[in-house]
């Protein structure tokens, strides 16, 4: 059996050894588009800060682990799939055959479309060489202006500040992480970050920028001018499948698997931040791109590329946010549903904040400002789908109570 895996991040390393542990005789080869070896973007805020050095990015330390594995990994870019014949063409012309194929290329950054993008100095923050480039260029003192502040945008501030940076951050919607949290909670985060000596600019963004002298000259939508040694486009992500087109692999907001990650041809499977999978709440389907969900995919999707009938349970959509030391989490329908109850607790003086959406008896989201022990608990309670009874009441009056709930049901969860 042939199985090719496109990609080399968190879900397609996971996959091949899944893949080799359960078939010791099949040729596994993962195609590695970024020429390093496999590792995990989410190790990237600890290289800027300087916690780790690149070698602590690698998913798999060991030199010799993919060869003593005998899984293939392969430098090159898919950059199209044929699956009428069965065949993957790289960028550099070969074409490969499979017999199972896994596509798990995870996303690619949004870009904005304004002059000067391109320019000497503007940077994304999404792979690895990105983060080499940001630590070259950010020394002491160098004025950054940062677009967006989504959670990759938080989630950087701390190493872009503990490098000496002078941080500006624009903000579209005039929110922090609004895509995570609710209002009031990102006007808190909002808040903390100046007090971290970052300044925030809600309402605008980069109209064009243009170089002056050795910086940036960055015009915003207001008319004002910034200048800028780095600008940092930090504006979302969308999924890695613009070399599917043609392929006949349905595609939505991602590759759109069925519960055995399988696409809608036979042969091809998706996990990860490009796969759109049914949630474990309402099996709706979504991208869900956080790195356990990806794993947790990959995983899954191994065992039934060699033949196993194994579902996965569903995606549970969690957010876990350290913004310069302010720990914010999201869990589940943390915006609620129609006609659904929400409580909230605010606690302004110590920057804590908490929010549970319920559906009828039962908790459906919740987001958090502020609190760190525990969470797990508002996670268990979510995906647990547990019927809260007498709880829902006393969490409705103290939602701070959601440890206590979580014990009192600790029957019923288990
Ligand atoms: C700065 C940052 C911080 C993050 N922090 C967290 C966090 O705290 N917690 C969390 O859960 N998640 C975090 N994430 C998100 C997390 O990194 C992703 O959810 C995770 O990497 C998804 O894994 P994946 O394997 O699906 O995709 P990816 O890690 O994106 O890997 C995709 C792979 O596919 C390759 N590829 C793409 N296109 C092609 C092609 N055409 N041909 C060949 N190869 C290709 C890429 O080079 C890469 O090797 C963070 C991300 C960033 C950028």
């Amino acid at each position: 059996m042939k199985h090719v895996i496109i990609g080399a991040g968190p879900a397609g390393i996971t996959a091949a050894e899944v893949l080799r542990r359960l078939d010791g005789e099949a040729s596994i080869t993962v195609l590695d588009g970024e020429g390093e070896l496999p590792y995990a973007r989410m190790a990237i805020p600890y290289m800027l800060s300087g916690g780790i050095g690149e070698e602590g990015t690698l998913l798999r330390r060991d030199a010799d682990h993919y060869r003593m594995l005998r899984i293939d990994i392969e430098k090159a870019r898919a950059a199209a799939v044929d699956t009428a014949a069965g065949t993957v063409r790289l960028a550099d012309g070969r074409v490969i055959p499979y017999d199972r194929l896994l596509i798990a290329t995870g996303s690619v950054p949004s870009r904005e479309n304004i002059e000067g993008i391109d320019l000497p100095g503007v940077h994304t923050c999404w792979t690895l060489a990105d983060a080499r480039a940001i630590v070259a260029a950010v020394r002491p003192g160098a004025r950054v202006v940062q677009m967006g502040a989504g959670f990759v945008g938080c989630i950087i501030m701390q190493g872009l500040v503990s490098r000496g940076a002078e941080l500006t951050v624009l903000v579209r919607s005039g929110r922090v992480v609004s895509r995570m949290m609710p209002p009031k909670a990102s006007e808190m985060i909002a808040r903390w970050c100046g007090t971290q000596g970052v300044r925030i600019m809600g309402k605008t963004q980069a109209a064009r920028l243009e170089r002056d002298g050795n910086a940036l000259k960055v015009t915003l939508t207001t008319g004002e001018t910034l200048p800028a040694d780095v600008y940092l486009s930090v504006v979302g992500v969308k999924p890695g499948i613009d070399f599917l087109a043609g392929s006949g692999i349905a595609i939505e907001n991602g590759i759109v698997v069925d519960e055995h990650l399988r696409s809608n041809v036979p042969g091809v499977y998706a996990a990860g931040d490009v796969a759109e999978s049914r949630d474990c709440l309402y099996g709706k389907h979504q991208v869900n791109a956080i790195q356990p969900n990806a794993v947790e995919q990959a995983r899954i999707a191994a065992m039934n590329m060699v033949g196993r009938d194994v579902p996965f349970i569903g995606s549970l959509a969690i957010n876990v946010l350290d913004t310069m030391g302010l720990i914010s989490n999201s869990f589940g329908q943390w915006e609620g549903e129609e006609g659904g109850t929400k409580v909230e607790h605010i606690d302004e003086a110590n920057s804590r904040y908490i929010s549970l959406q319920f559906s009828g008896e039962r908790l459906i989201g919740a987001s958090t400002v502020g609190f760190t022990d525990h969470v797990g608990a508002l996670r268990g309670l979510i995906q647990g789908k547990v019927k809260l009874g007498a709880w829902r009441e006393r969490l409705l009056s103290d939602p701070s109570l959601f440890m206590a709930a979580y014990l009192a049901m600790s029957e019923k969860l288990a």
